[in-house]
Formats: C-alpha cells, sequence, structure tokens
C-alpha cells in the first residue's frame, strides 16, 4: 500500500492527496464526527474511519430552502385539491350521481385537474434540484415566491368560487 491508496477510502489517489494538503495547512473538524482533523496523515478520519474528499460548492449549489419551500407550495397544493377531490367523491358516493348540480362536476374537474397538475409539477421539481440548484441565488428565490403565489391564488380562485359562486 502506498500512501496515495488508502483502503477504506473510494476516492482517487489525487483526491486523496488534495484532503492531505488540506488538512496540512487547515484546522477543521470531520464533516462527520467533528474530531478535530489536524494533522491527520490520511484522507480517512482516525476517529470515526469516514474516507474524505475536497468539494467545491457556492452558495447556490448549497442552499436548499427556495427549492424546498417550491416542493412544500406543491405538496400544499396537492393536499388542498386532492383533499378537496377527495370529499367531493364522498358526496357523490352519499347521495345519487344524477341529482348532483352541473356546477358540482365542474368543481369537481377542477379541483381534480389541479391535485394532477401539482402532483405532477411537484415530481418534476423534486427530480430537478439538480438543475434547480444550478440557478443563481436571486433566481430560485423569485422561482420558489412565483410558485407558492401561483399555489395560492388557485386555491382562494378555488375556495372562493366554492363559497360564493356555486
Ligand atoms: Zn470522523
Amino acid at each position: 500500500m502506498t500512501r496515495s491508496e488508502h483502503p477504506l477510502s473510494p476516492y482517487s489517489p489525487e483526491d486523496q492527496r488534495l484532503v492531505r494538503e488540506f488538512l496540512a495547512a487547515h484546522d477543521v473538524r470531520c464533516p462527520v464526527c467533528a474530531y478535530m482533523l489536524a494533522g491527520t496523515p490520511e484522507a480517512v478520519c482516525p476517529e470515526c474511519a469516514e474516507p474524505l474528499r475536497l468539494e467545491l460548492t457556492s452558495q447556490s449549489a448549497a442552499t436548499l430552502g427556495p427549492w424546498l419551500f417550491a416542493v412544500i407550495s406543491f405538496s400544499l397544493g396537492l393536499g388542498f385539491f386532492g383533499t378537496t377531490s377527495a370529499i367531493q367523491v364522498a358526496v357523490f358516493m352519499a347521495h345519487q350521481l344524477n341529482r348532483q348540480s352541473t356546477g358540482v362536476y365542474v368543481f369537481f374537474t377542477s379541483t381534480l385537474i389541479g391535485a394532477l397538475m401539482c402532483g405532477v409539477l411537484l415530481r418534476v421539481t423534486i427530480r430537478a434540484r439538480p438543475r434547480w440548484q444550478a440557478q443563481p441565488l436571486a433566481r430560485q428565490r423569485r422561482w420558489a415566491w412565483g410558485v407558492f403565489a401561483s399555489v395560492c391564488v388557485a386555491q382562494i380562485a378555488f375556495a372562493a368560487y366554492w363559497f360564493f359562486v356555486r
């Protein structure tokens, strides 16, 4: 075994060399167990045996907030429209279908479409997390607030329809 190939590390000899050089010059703690790594001769934590690797990152890539805000907004929309649709189905089952007014069917179809749209957009947003985080932080925040506002407006519109127009 050479010094550049620690048996516990899955990272390349080059990656391990960068860690050793970094640890020789910086007093940092293990990201897993917080052991003080100063003077550690290997790219593996001597306390918890976790292989270590240097990573270049940015505020945009490291901040999960705006993406999470968008995910929660779509989840709230899915919950709202999904619950409303389920209540409608219960109403249909409790009463005879042909005694419902046209407005009720329009409302049910709309909430179902709302639930489907929120579900699809939620899935797309979750899968697109790397692309989302590759955007500047200001744009991420604009998108997140846009998603939140859109879902809120849609919910308020349906609630208003339910209470005043129906
Ligand atoms: Zn450790």
